[in-house]
């Protein structure tokens, strides 16, 4: 079993950030990531409110510097590489992955969040064939194309403006008469000519092999109405990827974010957590990273000086 001071569980903002802060402090720290690093910061397609970067910058370039950072600090990144469970075992922590076993005397989980889906008829079928939940990703494949964008968050809102330079048109539903995203947003999509359809909700996505039209209903007036779209992307929110650290016995709200104390503690000794699978209600990347901060050097204390962290 290999063995490390540090292991960090996700390589967003929060486990890249984490990861330069315990190398950088001298602990062996290995990152492990289920997809590629990025998370959801990678689908962004760009970021206008982290400091430091007054034009605004991408989210993958914005993971490639903290990659690079990282890097230059030793610290270990393995890729597709899936944590299963955490054990506790005299004292320091067993992470066991799909490949393999490792020892960490101190672990923060940065899991992020997956995206939520709505459960309605053709959503699952048709996913990948016009059904999508990253505009960043797909949204090329609907050049010149109409899209449907769901939700009133900020990543819906953000998914459409970014749309809106590809596709020929794109509708904005959302469930009721106010966004959820910042007002910058709103006039942005205005701008941009993005036509917003209030109180609406999808219930049927239509299409043989692929995306041709969706059934909406407004729950204000009741109103059915068909509309023919080649994609969906959908963007409802997110689900916290904890479920590995529940099952380790780590304490989680109602809706599974992990709950830390001001020093991103867990109810777990050596087991801290940073980012948006935490229950902290403001998921920014600048949050992200500050969190990871605290718990990095937290992380350091407990390993290094034991007998004043383990009293
Ligand atoms: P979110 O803020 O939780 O918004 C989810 C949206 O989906 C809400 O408008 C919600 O409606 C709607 N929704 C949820 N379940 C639904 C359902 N079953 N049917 C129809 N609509 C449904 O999620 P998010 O936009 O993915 O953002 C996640 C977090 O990341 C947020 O904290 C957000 O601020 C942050 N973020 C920040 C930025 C930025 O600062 N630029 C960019 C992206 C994300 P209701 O409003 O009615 O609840």
């Amino acid at each position: 079993m290999e063995r490390w001071s540090l292991i960090i569980v996700g390589a967003g903002p929060a486990g890249l950030t984490a990861g330069i802060y315990g190398a950088r402090s001298g602990l062996d720290t290995l990152i492990l990531e289920e997809g590629m690093p990025g998370g959801s910061t990678a689908e962004s397609p760009r970021i206008e409110n982290y400091p430091g970067f007054p034009e605004g910058i991408s989210g993958v370039d914005l993971i490639e510097r903290m990659l690079k950072q990282c890097e230059r600090f030793g610290v270990e990144v393995r890729s597709l590489e899936s944590v299963k469970r955490l054990v506790i075992n005299d004292g320091t922590w067993r992470v066991e992955t799909g490949k393999g076993r490792y020892s960490a005397e101190a672990v923060i989980i940065a899991s992020g969040c997956r995206h939520r889906t709505l459960g309605v008829p053709g959503e699952e079928r048709l996913r990948g064939m016009g059904v999508s939940y990253c505009a960043l990703c797909d949204g090329p494949f609907f050049k010149g194309r109409k899209v449907l964008v769901v939700g009133g968050g900020n990543t819906a809102a953000m998914s459409a403006i970014y749309l809106s330079n590809i596709a020929s048109e794109v509708l904005l539903i959302h469930r009721r008469e106010k966004l959820r995203a910042e007002r910058i947003y709103l006039n942005d999509m205005k701008r941009r000519g993005v036509k917003v359809l209030w109180n609406t909700e999808l219930k049927e996505i239509k299409g043989d092999v692929k995306v041709e039209g969706v059934t909406l209903y407004n729950n204000k007036t009741g109103e059915v109405t068909e509309e023919e779209v080649d994609g969906v992307f959908i963007a409802v929110g997110e689900i916290p990827n904890s479920e590995f650290a529940r099952e380790a016995g780590v304490r989680v709200d109602r809706e599974g974010y992990i709950i830390t104390d001001q020093l991103q503690r867990t109810n777990m000794p050596g087991v801290y957590a940073a980012g948006d699978v935490t229950s902290c209600p403001v998921k920014q990347i600048g949050t992200a990273v500050g969190q990871a901060i605290v718990a990095a050097v937290e992380a350091y204390g407990y390993v290094e000086r034991p007998y004043y962290y383990k009293g």
